[in-house]
């Protein structure tokens, strides 16, 4: 990432600070410090302030500190409590009074430590989402990210479908797609693979398991990948062994033509809620309301699971260039479920799709 867009969040987030009374944040949340600092590891801080950004860690990760964040912040690594060492570099600074902690990742013990030093010079306050808010809308490379780890997510699916038949697992075919997936340039699986055969596939988080697929189940496949750390995550329903019988092809092209309608209509600017209804109408007039229990879709990014979300009980407006997945299902308890996800950027104009949107019915023969 070059260092004039890390430079840029690191303003952004500044601007955001004094209108919630603060002159410095300490980021803890790893997305977060990746974000604003490009550190890739899995321990380190950043004390962001208007005079430089400061980041500290430890004695495992100063050679990749310096090659990743050297060029935007001060590095500190540290053999002590890395919340003393902070504290000794803000009385470093005569103007800085009231500085804010994540609250998502601070434990209670470390915020409780922080309150007690609070006869000390600087005031340390529990913020929300503030990095986050930055995050939700992506810059042109972070789109370009998950784009590629949707492209090669559909190659993994592809080459991964050919090999499945029934009488295997789904726990071989969930290794199957990840050797695909890995083999493909996945840095990672952004989350436990889903593969769910049969009524299992009714379980809308289900884990793989070791159930022998049966000629003619439902198999649903829900997985990610990673490229430069951004995720992609689709999902994709298909029947296994024979043509798909009518009650399947039903409540599949239910599904299909709900996913359709959200695709074709979201935009940024509308609420999570208004971009869920648009799904969850298509599904409600036929009488399956009650059988699609999860909301329409969450923000992608750093983190698989991020803002914005797609739900009823979001009424704030979603931002433009937000990366989001619209995942729409239907699951009827001992029979099986059909879940069909995409991954699209919003913009005010409507969704750029950037995973394949090739939704229709396959039967895998
Ligand atoms: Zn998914
Ligand atoms: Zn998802």
């Amino acid at each position: 990432m070059p260092p004039e867009r890390r430079a840029a969040r690191r303003d952004a987030l500044l601007a955001l600070l004094p209108r919630q009374g603060l002159d410095g944040l300490v980021v803890t949340h790893l997305p977060n410090v990746r974000y604003l600092t490009g550190f890739t590891g899995s321990s380190g801080l950043a004390v962001l302030l208007r005079e430089e950004t400061i980041f500290v860690s430890d004695f495992r990760y100063r050679t990749q500190a310096e090659s990743e964040v050297g060029d935007v912040a001060r590095i500190e690594i540290t053999p002590t409590d890395r919340w003393e060492r902070v504290r000794q570099l803000l009385g470093e600074y005569a103007g800085v009074g009231a500085v804010g902690f994540e609250s998502q990742t601070v434990t209670v013990e470390e915020a409780s430590s922080l309150a007690k030093g609070n006869d000390r010079r600087v005031a340390f306050r529990a913020t929300k989402g503030l990095v986050e808010q930055l995050r939700a809308s992506k810059d042109p490379d972070e789109v370009e990210a998950i784009r590629q780890a949707a492209h090669l997510a559909h190659e993994a699916l592809d080459a991964t479908l050919e090999t499945v038949r029934a009488g295997q697992r789904e726990r071989e075919v969930a290794a199957v797609l990840e050797g695909e997936l890995r083999r493909r340039g996945s840095e990672w699986h952004p989350f436990p693979t889903i593969v769910a055969s049969g009524p299992r596939s009714a379980l809308p988080h289900a884990r793989t398991a070791d159930r022998e697929i049966v000629r003619g189940d439902l198999l649903l496949l829900d997985f990610g990948a990673q490229v430069d750390g951004y995720c992609a995550d689709i999902t994709r329903t298909v029947v296994v062994g024979r043509a798909p019988d009518e009650r399947q092809r039903t409540i599949y092209e239910l599904v299909r033509a709900a996913q359709l309608a959200a695709r074709e209509r979201i935009r940024s600017g509308m609420t999570g809620k208004d971009a869920d209804a648009l799904a969850r109408s298509v599904i409600e007039a036929r009488g399956f309301g009650d059988a699609f229990g999860h909301s329409l879709g969450h923000g992608l990014g750093l983190e698989v699971h991020e803002g914005p979300r797609l739900s009823a009980l979001n009424l704030e407006p979603l931002p433009e260039a937000a990366v989001v997945t619209i995942e729409p299902g239907v699951y009827v308890a001992g029979w099986g479920g059909v879940r069909i996800e995409d991954d699209v950027l919003l913009r005010a104009g409507g969704a750029e799709l950037l995973s394949r949107g090739d939704t229709q019915l396959r039967a895998l023969t």
